[in-house]
């Protein structure tokens, strides 16, 4: 995936952007590049709710707070609720409101492509989202449920110009997530379901929407 309005990307990131980012001993090339597709998934998924939150839910669109990448490995990383936040997972959090991810698993995921940089964020958010929706809305399956949502904002976001989808990011998103199941705490079967129900959730999203994903 990549940004069609790239211009408007760098200049509303200014705005919006609160902290992350890959500590400055990063080879350059690729870290430059994963930052970019960071930066233009934030954009893109909070483009596609505050647009389109009101053709699903009522009330205002309470966007979360984008506390961005963290070091799995840095003693003083951030925490929710006291608990810090883990290596390997992206996170939202429910008590502060906001997300985080840990940009080891962010470059875990970018050797398979750019594809699940996107859907990581987008299901992170997705979970910001069910936590502000009226509850009659949510599946017993949280987790599917944020990824099939994930899927929809990124197609969505799509079809509203914002993105970009490339031929093959959705094998590219089924891939990462097959190879890196069991792999992270993110990509763990037990809690966030089979590779394969991750993958039919997404596709679903993509195709038919936000609210088929709706209970
Ligand atoms: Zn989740």
């Amino acid at each position: 995936m990549s940004a069609r309005l790239r211009l408007a990307v760098v200049t509303i990131l200014a705005l919006t952007w609160v902290g992350g980012g890959v500590s400055g001993a990063e080879a350059a090339v690729k870290a430059d590049s994963l930052q970019q597709d960071i930066r233009t998934a934030v954009y893109a998924v909070h483009r596609f709710w505050s647009a389109h939150w009101s053709d699903y839910f009522p009330g205002g669109y309470s966007p979360p707070r984008v506390l961005g990448s963290y070091d799995g490995r840095d003693p003083a990383r951030p925490a929710c609720s006291g608990h810090k936040m883990l290596p390997y997972n992206a996170s939202y959090c429910m008590t502060q409101h906001f997300i985080a991810w840990d940009i080891n698993l962010m470059r875990m995921s970018y050797t398979y492509g750019d594809g699940l940089v996107y859907q990581v964020i987008s299901h992170e958010w997705s979970h910001a989202v069910q936590n502000r929706m009226p509850p009659r809305y949510l599946v017993p399956q949280v987790e599917l449920q944020a990824d099939c949502m994930g899927g929809a904002a990124l197609a969505g976001a799509s079809r509203d110009g914002t993105l970009t989808w490339e031929r093959g990011d959705n094998q590219e998103i089924a891939a990462t997530l097959r190879g890196l199941s069991g792999d992270t705490p993110w990509t763990n079967p037990r809690d966030h379901g089979s590779a394969t129900e991750r993958i039919n959730a997404f596709n679903t999203g993509v195709r038919y929407g936000v609210r088929a994903c709706l209970a």
